[in-house]
C-alpha cells in the first residue's frame, strides 16, 4: 500500500461472522423485527453491561426519545444537559416536548461540568442526561448524587462510550435508564441501531410497548392502542451482525484503547498539542470512541487550517461539536442561553478536532498522522 493511502475517520470494523450470521437470517428467512438474533442480543448486551433488562431499536436518537417517553418526560418539564454535545441528545428532548437546558462542560474532560448543574435545576426538572463524550465517562457519582438530592432522573446517553467504564461498573449501567447507538462509526456497529438498558422492569416494559406502536405487551395481539407510539424496531439482519460484533468486543474496543496509547506516544511533546483526559482505567476506563485532541496558539496553526492541510495529505479529520446554545435549530425554547454561560464549550468547539479512530486503524498509520501533524507544526 502507499503511504498516502486515504485514511477515513473512522470505519466499521467487521472481521469476524458478521457476514455468515447476515447470511444465516436470511437463508432461514428471519429478517424481520423478530428471530433468534435478536433474543440473543438482547440477552447479551444487558450481561455484557451488568443491567437486568434491555431491548434494541432503530437507531441511538431514538433509544434517547424511548427512554425519555418511558419515564414520562413531556411538555413543560426541563431535562439537563451539557451544551458540548452531539445533537441527537437535545433533540429527543424536544421531540417530547420537554426543554433542553444546558450546562457548560470542562475543559479537561470535554463531559458536562456536575458543579454548574445544581443552579440549572426549577421545579420543572425531571432528568439529568449525562452523556459521556468521546469515551470518557461522566462523573456519574456526583450526578447520581445529585439526582437524588432533587429527586431526578438519571438517563445516560452511552452511545460514544460502548465498554468505557466508572469505578469499574460499565457506561450506561448506572442510570435509571440508559441509551446507546451502533451506527456505523460506534464502538461496536450495525449500520444503524440502538439499545435501551435499565434494572427497572416497569420502564423495560414500557420501552417494548412504546417501541411497537404501543401494541398491548399482554395478551392477545389485537388492534386496540391505548397510547400513541413509535415504530423504533431492529432487524434480525442488524442484530445478526451485532451478535458477530459482540463476539469481538474486547477486541474491538482494545483496539481503539491501543490507538490512543499510540496517538499519545507520538503526540505529547508536540508543542500547542493538548490531549484527552488521562484518568486511571481503574477510575475512569475510556475507550476512545474518537481521539481528539485540542491546538492552543503555541501550534501555530488554527484548527480548520490543520484539517484542511491533514485532509490534502490523505488524512480525514472532524471538528469538535458546535455548542448547542449556537444552534439554530435549538434557539427557540430553551432556557440558561447566554453564551457567557459556556466558555469552555465555545472554546472546545474551535478548538478541538479529532483524528481517525476506527478499530481497524494500523499503528504505522498513527505514525503517519502524527508525524503529519510534527510537520505542520515545525513548519508553520
Ligand atoms: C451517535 C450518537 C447518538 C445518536 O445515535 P444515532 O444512532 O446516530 O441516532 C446519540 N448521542 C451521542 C452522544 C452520539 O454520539
Amino acid at each position: 500500500m502507499s503511504t498516502n493511502d486515504f485514511i477515513p475517520v473512522c470505519e466499521p470494523t467487521l472481521l469476524g461472522n458478521e457476514s455468515r450470521y447476515v447470511q444465516q437470517a436470511i437463508s432461514e428467512n428471519w429478517i424481520g423485527s423478530q428471530g433468534k438474533f435478536l433474543d440473543q442480543i438482547h440477552q447479551e448486551f444487558p450481561e455484557y453491561l451488568g443491567v437486568k433488562y434491555g431491548t434494541t431499536v432503530s437507531n441511538g436518537t431514538c433509544a434517547l426519545h424511548l427512554a425519555l417517553v418511558a419515564l414520562g418526560i413531556g411538555p413543560g418539564d426541563e431535562v439537563i444537559v451539557s451544551d458540548f454535545n452531539m445533537i441527537a441528545p437535545a433533540f429527543a428532548i424536544k421531540y417530547t416536548g420537554a426543554t433542553p437546558v444546558f450546562v457548560d462542560c470542562r475543559l479537561d474532560t470535554w463531559n458536562m461540568n456536575v458543579a454548574q448543574i445544581e443552579a440549572k435545576i426549577t421545579a420543572k426538572t425531571k432528568a439529568i442526561m449525562a452523556v459521556h463524550i468521546y469515551g470518557l465517562s461522566c462523573e456519574m457519582e456526583p450526578i447520581l448524587a445529585l439526582a437524588k438530592k432533587h429527586n431526578l432522573f438519571v438517563i445516560e446517553d452511552a452511545a460514544e462510550a460502548i465498554g468505557s467504564e466508572y469505578y469499574g461498573k460499565k457506561c450506561g449501567s448506572m442510570g435509571d435508564i440508559n441509551a446507546f447507538s451502533f451506527y456505523s462509526n460506534k464502538n461496536i456497529t450495525c449500520g444503524e441501531g440502538g439499545f435501551v438498558a435499565t434494572n427497572d422492569q416497569s420502564l423495560y416494559e414500557k420501552c417494548l410497548y412504546y417501541k411497537n406502536l404501543c401494541f398491548p405487551l399482554h395478551g392477545p395481539r389485537n388492534y386496540w392502542h391505548a397510547h400513541v407510539g413509535f415504530n423504533y424496531r431492529l432487524t434480525n439482519l442488524q442484530a445478526a451482525i451485532l451478535v458477530a460484533q459482540m463476539e469481538r468486543i474486547e477486541e474491538y474496543v482494545g483496539r481503539r484503547i491501543e490507538n490512543a496509547r499510540l496517538y499519545r506516544q507520538h503526540l505529547k511533546d508536540i508543542p500547542g498539542i493538548g490531549l484527552p483526559h488521562q484518568v486511571s482505567d481503574k477510575e475512569f476506563k475510556n475507550t476512545y470512541w474518537m481521539f481528539g485532541i485540542t491546538l492552543a496558539d503555541e501550534f501555530g496553526l488554527s484548527r480548520d487550517e490543520v484539517g484542511v492541510r491533514l485532509k490534502k495529505l490523505g488524512i480525514d479529520t472532524r471538528p469538535f461539536f458546535i455548542p448547542m446554545h449556537k444552534q439554530p435549530s435549538l434557539s427557540q425554547g430553551h432556557s440558561g442561553a447566554d453564551p457567557q454561560d459556556f466558555p469552555n464549550s465555545i472554546n472546545l468547539s474551535e478548538r478541538g478536532m479529532y483524528l481517525p479512530s476506527s478499530s481497524s486503524l494500523r499503528p504505522e498509520q498513527i505514525e503517519r498522522i502524527a508525524a503529519a501533524l510534527r510537520t505542520l507544526q515545525e513548519s508553520r
